[in-house]
């Protein structure tokens, strides 16, 4: 006759247990939510039974700034259901899961928030700057292969073209009068003198991407920037930064595609790039093209 008094005393055991459990990770997800403790953090006492039935998808989401849509991007960036328990989350998965996120790096006033974010969603120009070397490019080429959803633009500059350019793909290549023509017939939307040479962004191709509903991407250096946040208040400023500067001077100077002189030069112009980093609405570091890739189609998403 006591079996089933000691059934119902297991039973509200097991209740209070639960209940405990939820709390528990709710209390975490709290604590992500309000930047007191991080995902390594979490991740590390992922065998804890209560850390462990944590699904991926409540971690991110409990992060600032992430919502559904980018937590799914951040997810497939690291190739890790979103539904997966972090449990079951393996070492390899932990570190890349790590990886993309620091590579969304607060930005220098301490906020995790992300400025000049007027419309989350929805086509937007975004501008990559970052100094020369740094890897735009390369990131570039990387969301141009994985991510046709984004149109690219194509700058026009004074410069030559260095050796495996293509004309109308790398850049339109033109000459000084031809630049100075569309300059004054403000046919750009921004441009720019950098190491002597003319660059600017074509304003037409930009605009009609944009009205069809495109994302565009425009890789460009800073006093554009500066131009395309006073001429479109809702462009995404991406600044591309490097891990240390050593990084930055070794893949410039392993580049092997400028003169000496050049690289001199460039490596002045990066400190006042770095210097002004701040302006920018978010920073990703580029540890490697395709979480820096993720990164910033994560932002897109909003
Ligand atoms: P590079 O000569 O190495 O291709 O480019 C030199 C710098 O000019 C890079 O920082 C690149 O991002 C920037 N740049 C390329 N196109 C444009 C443009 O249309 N406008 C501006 N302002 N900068 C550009």
């Amino acid at each position: 006759m006591t079996r089933p008094a000691l059934d119902d005393a297991a039973r509200e055991r097991g209740r209070q247990n639960a209940v405990q459990a939820r709390t528990q990770r709710a209390q975490i997800k709290a604590k992500l939510r309000a930047g007191s403790l991080t995902v390594a953090q979490v991740l590390q006492r992922r065998q804890d039974p209560i850390v462990h039935r944590l699904r991926l998808r409540e971690v991110l989401t409990s992060l600032p700034r992430v919502g559904a849509a980018r937590a799914e991007l951040l997810a497939e960036a690291c190739g890790i259901e979103l539904e997966r328990r972090l449990g079951q989350i393996g070492d390899m998965q932990a570190k890349r899961l790590l990886a993309v996120l620091a590579s969304i790096a607060p930005d220098p006033a301490g906020s995790h928030e992300i400025r000049g974010t007027r419309s989350a969603s929805g086509p937007r120009l975004v501008v990559l700057s970052g100094p020369s070397g740094v890897g735009k490019s390369s990131v570039v080429a990387y969301l141009r292969e994985h991510y046709p959803q984004l149109w690219f633009s194509v700058s026009v500059t004074t410069r030559s073209a260095r050796s495996g350019e293509h004309d109308g793909v790398d850049y339109f290549f033109i000459s000084e009068d031809e630049f100075e023509r569309l300059r004054e017939e403000s046919e750009l939307l921004e441009w720019a003198t950098f190491s002597g040479h003319s660059y600017g962004t074509p304003a037409g191709p930009v605009q009609s991407r944009l009205a069809e509903g495109r994302s565009v991407i425009c890789e460009i250096e800073l006093q554009g920037a500066r131009q395309i946040r006073a001429v479109d208040p809702n462009a995404l400023l991406v600044f591309l930064a490097p891990p240390t500067w050593e990084v930055l001077v070794a893949r410039l100077q392993g580049r092997g595609t400028e003169a000496h002189h050049v690289v001199a030069e460039r490596l002045a112009t990066a400190r006042e790039e770095l210097a002004a980093q701040g302006e920018f609405d978010v920073i990703v570091v580029n540890e490697n093209v395709a979480d820096a890739a993720a990164a910033i189609m994560a932002l897109l998403a909003g």
